[in-house]
């Protein structure tokens, strides 16, 4: 069984009621999109559109000037179309003339009287949940008033706020939304499309209907928050007469635990320069999650297993992790790469020993392969994998003790330097015979470990993330402070030759270590860690 809005849909197509489906996706440019709105671009486009043969407007809501921008749109479109969208781009301000039109036919049907309320009065004037609201003495204002009124505002001739244009209909409604909203106010702002031609702007419940309408769109997919909002959105398309009229319908919005799902917020991490931009890998933006090494096949499979929901609720972080990692064990490339390196050299051979070793490409993969790697008798380890004092169960080197190097060969360890307790470099000795896949050396090792020849290894940053916020203390609510100084930690570390050579987004996995994506804006050679190998939030 489909979900609530497959059934809608489906239903309305067997009644004849619609015959091809038309749905939106309507960003306000106000900033770049994040995981929240992939959610709303799969269930419009690849839920409904592609799935019932109809199509998908991008449709930019432009009506308020003040906060967009056109690095916004254009972030915007390069993120639908990289999650695979393909449809037609509109901007909701290419309908001012209609919105216009629309507001007038209001007037003179006695539905929409111009106002001078400040924000204020309509706060007061509005009542509450348990009593009604109060009229203005403007609420019967003739209709020629309003009318010239309204002209005046749109010429230029009112300054901002002085006067609105409200729908005009029921102060005593249970919903509020529904007590004379306004629909027009006066700002004198410059529109990033349409200049200083305006200075009137719709309001948002005013608009979103018409938008929809003029586009022939007949599911209007939103969040829960328009619920209340919907009495007023069929308001507006009976009062204006449209005929065909689209229809509301409201989802649970996505709420990622620890993560910031608001445009506005994540701008204040931007403009403040708590990340590097809007593409940082630790945002949660499509731009940061791209250049973390998020695929869009990764992000639609995590829409579709989160599904489509009525009631609000919160997704762990490790679900939408286990979705990247999930495709990353089957198309990633393995590679050695020694994020915290210790020197170790093998003293039973000479200076100058060198060979070729084959690792699996990926074990995992349809298509197996071998790949080649350097190996000398200077390599390094991770410092991690080599201890004085094991705790118990340590499978790996040890004083005297034997690891098999990865796709090479069985090492012992034969003593170390030390400087002021600190391992500065091993020394070990290759176990004759053991080399991997001709292993007759009779000599068996607990662990695998991996490493890199140091002489043509590359130099690496290797940047390890966890989450901008810390995890909600029941204390700090305000994301402000709840801020992760750790959120990023970058290590030196030491890369096989191969990653040096790989293009900007490859993936690789790390052996032992986890999913990582060669940088695709740093100089030099840097990777970002997508996910550990493991459910890092498991306890
Ligand atoms: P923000 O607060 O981040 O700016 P918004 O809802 O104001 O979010 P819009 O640009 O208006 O952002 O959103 C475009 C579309 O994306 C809307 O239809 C909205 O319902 C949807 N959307 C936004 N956030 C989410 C979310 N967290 N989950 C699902 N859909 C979302
Ligand atoms: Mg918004």
């Amino acid at each position: 069984m489909g979900n609530f809005i497959e059934e809608i849909i489906e239903k309305d197509l067997r009644e004849g009621k619609v015959k091809e489906i038309v749905t939106r996706f309507p960003p306000e440019p106000n900033g770049y999109l994040h995981i929240g709105h992939a959610k709303s671009i799969c269930l419009n486009y690849y839920g409904t559109a592609v799935k019932y043969g109809g199509k998908c407007n991008l449709r930019f809501d432009d009506t308020n000037p003040v906060k967009e921008d056109d690095e916004f749109v254009q972030s915007i479109i390069n993120d639908v179309k990289w999650l695979g969208w393909q449809g037609d781009v509109y901007f909701a301000s290419d309908y001012f003339d209609i919105m216009y039109e629309t507001a007038v036919k209001l007037i003179k049907k006695d539905k929409a009287y111009v106002d001078d309320i400040t924000p204020e009065q309509m706060h007061d004037l509005r009542g509450t949940l348990t009593t009604p609201g109060t009229e203005t003495k403007n609420r019967y204002r003739p209709v020629e008033e309003s009318l010239k009124l309204f002209e005046d505002m749109k010429n230029g001739k009112v300054a901002d706020g002085a006067l609105v244009l409200r729908a005009k209909i029921d102060m005593a409604s249970p919903n509020i939304n529904m007590r004379d909203p306004i629909i027009y106010r006066v700002l004198k702002a410059t529109h990033h499309r349409q200049g200083d031609k305006w200075c009137v702007y719709p309001m948002y419940d005013f608009a979103h209907p018409i938008e929809d309408a003029v586009e022939g769109v007949t599911h209007s997919i939103c969040t829960l928050e328009f619920e209340d909002h919907r009495p007023l959105y069929d308001w507006v398309l009976k009062e204006g007469e449209f005929k065909n009229p689209p229809h509301q319908y409201e989802f649970a919005r996505l709420n990622l635990e620890r993560t910031i799902m608001s445009k506005r917020y994540l701008k204040k991490l931007v403009d403040e320069k708590f990340v590097d931009g809007w593409d940082d890998p630790r945002m949660p933006t499509i731009a940061g999650m791209r250049r973390r090494g998020y695929t869009p096949s990764s992000l639609r499979e995590f829409c579709e297993r989160i599904g489509v929901a009525k009631a609000n609720s919160e997704v762990e972080l490790s679900q939408l992790e286990s979705c990247i990692r999930d495709e990353l064990n089957v198309t990633a490339d393995r590679a050695m790469a020694v994020l915290k390196p210790l020197e170790l050299v093998i003293t039973n051979r000479p200076d100058g020993f060198r060979e070729t070793v084959s690792v699996e490409v990926n074990p995992n993969a349809p298509e197996k392969g071998e790949r080649k790697v350097e190996f000398s008798n200077r390599i390094y380890i991770e410092s991690d994998d080599f201890s004085l004092n094991p705790p118990p169960k340590y499978k790996r080197l040890v004083k005297g003790g034997a690891v098999r190097l990865k796709g090479a060969y069985i090492i012992r360890c034969t003593g170390c330097d030390e400087e002021n307790g600190e391992v500065k470099r091993v020394y070990a000795e290759i176990v004759e015979g053991s080399k991997s896949g001709e292993d007759n050396s009779g000599v068996k090792a607990k662990g695998v470990i991996h490493w890199v020849d140091a002489d043509t290894a590359v130099d690496m940053k290797v940047n390890l993330y966890d989450s901008l916020l810390l995890p909600y203390d029941g204390v700090h609510e305000e994301f402000s402070q709840r801020l992760n100084p750790l959120s990023r930690v970058t290590l030196n570390a030491k890369g096989e030759a191969e990653l040096g050579k790989a293009r900007p987004l490859t993936s690789f996995q790390f052996i032992r270590q986890g999913y990582f994506c060669r940088d695709s804006k740093s100089e030099g050679v840097v990777y970002n860690r997508i996910v550990s190998l493991k459910d890092g939030y498991k306890k």
